[in-house]
């Protein structure tokens, strides 16, 4: 049956309700109120909803996390200041420059939605897009409900719906090819086991998986203290199967879940008229497969690009993706090249030189915690490379 909710009108339509749709709403709800009551965020699933996700999110958007869904202490998360390397025989222990947090993502991304519907914003959960088209002066959407299928006109639909998401395909911004293959699972924490503010990252001796294990700490409120173990495999088909890899390692228990990710792929779109994705929508970092924090960083950037849309009266934007994604830009273009780089044939001797390397470390640690190096620091380093010895 085909139901039209004038009352579900809107002009800005948000598909999905993970950190980058609630983010996104957030920021409206706080610096374009006026936007905001014109908006509709719908999520397909109700939360709290599961997610695959190893859940540490880098100190660079903790911050706008606080400023708009209040203190962290709410989220329930864990600091996490240090980072364990290890390759072979060779471990190395960073601090961090800014502490990350590991969160539960069911219990992260819920409280993100209720602050959302506590800014009273429009939100309709277990409510999926089911079909977008073109329509003059904006767009018809089709979304199905708990109580059956509503049809909305908004004037601009924002694509935060994950990195299969159904915005893309409809408004046609094309598949792109950079994906991730992942396995995961939570164990009981282990003797062996580092402190429970360190995350590790092993990169592996042989061939089996082109990019890294890792093993996180995972914030849980009573019951025994668990780490969230996976493997991140740069690429559509690893040569072998994941899961099993990922549970050879691992004392016994369930067997881990498999996920795909969509990563930056430079050049692939992600708006056209009238239409924008933000988070995994447009791709995670091909790096490292991290995708909360630039979820997170874009969707306040979203929403204010949208306010001057909206006032403009002119959704022809051009200038999406460099607005949206910021100076980042550079860095997931950067990664982009070195995840082939990192993950290609030569992987094994890039694994030596950055697990030995504290000059390396500190490169990537710094990138993580959102530091960008000025040019007189990227000079000082190509001038250690080129010096005898530099990098290691
Ligand atoms: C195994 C694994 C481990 C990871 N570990 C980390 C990590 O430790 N740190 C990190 O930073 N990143 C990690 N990531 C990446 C991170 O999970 C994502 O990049 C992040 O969730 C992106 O947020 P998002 O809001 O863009 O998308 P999502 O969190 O995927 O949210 C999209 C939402 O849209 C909804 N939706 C989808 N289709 C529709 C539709 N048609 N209609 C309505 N709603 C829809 C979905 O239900 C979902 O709630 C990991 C990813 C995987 C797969």
């Amino acid at each position: 049956m085909w139901v039209t909710l004038r009352f579900m009108d809107c002009d800005l339509l948000i598909v999905g309700g993970g950190p980058a749709g609630t983010i996104t709403a957030l920021a409206l709800a706080k610096n374009h109120r006026d936007l905001a009551d014109r908006t509709l965020v719908v999520e397909a699933a109700t939360h709290p909803r599961p997610k695959p996700c190893g859940g540490v999110i880098s100190g660079r958007a903790l911050a706008v996390v606080t400023r708009l869904a209040g203190p962290l202490q709410a989220l329930s998360g864990l600091p996490v200041r240090r980072v364990e390397v290890r390759h072979g025989d060779q471990t190395r222990v960073h601090t961090l420059p800014r502490a990350a947090l590991a969160v539960d993502r069911r219990a992260f991304d819920a409280a993100l939605m209720v602050a959302v519907r506590r800014q009273g914003l429009r939100v309709r959960e277990s409510t999926r897009l089911v079909g977008l088209e073109r329509r003059p002066g904006g767009w018809r959407a089709i979304l199905q409900g708990p109580r059956g299928r509503y049809e909305v006109t908004p004037r601009v639909v924002v694509g935060a719906d994950g990195a299969f998401g159904a915005v893309r395909r409809f408004a046609g911004l094309g598949r792109g090819f950079s994906r991730a293959r992942l396995a995961l699972t939570d164990r009981p924490v282990q003797p062996t086991d580092p402190p429970a503010d360190t995350m590790v990252f092993e990169l592996p001796t042989d061939s089996g998986v082109a990019g890294y294990y890792w093993s996180f700490p995972v914030p849980r409120a009573g019951g025994p203290a668990v780490r969230n173990h996976g493997v991140f495999h740069h690429g559509r088909r690893p040569p072998h199967p994941l899961r099993e890899l990922l549970a050879e390692r691992l004392p016994p228990g369930p067997s881990p879940r498999s996920a795909v990710q969509r990563l930056y792929q430079p050049g692939l779109a992600c708006a056209a008229p009238g239409v924008g994705l933000v988070g995994e929508a447009v791709g995670a970092d091909p790096l490292s497969g991290e995708g909360i924090a630039g979820a997170v960083i874009a969707g306040e950037r979203a929403a204010a690009l949208l306010q001057e849309v909206f006032e403009r009266r002119d959704f022809h934007w051009s200038h999406w993706s460099r607005r949206v994604l910021g100076p980042e830009v550079r860095v997931l273009a950067s990664n982009a090249f070195l995840a082939l780089l990192a993950y290609g044939p030569w992987q094994q001797w890039v694994s030596g030189r950055v697990s030995a390397s504290p000059l390396l470390a500190d490169v990537a640690l710094r990138r993580f915690c959102g530091h960008r190096h000025s040019p007189a620091e990227r000079w000082a380093l190509l001038r250690r490379v080129v010096t005898a010895g530099g990098l290691w």
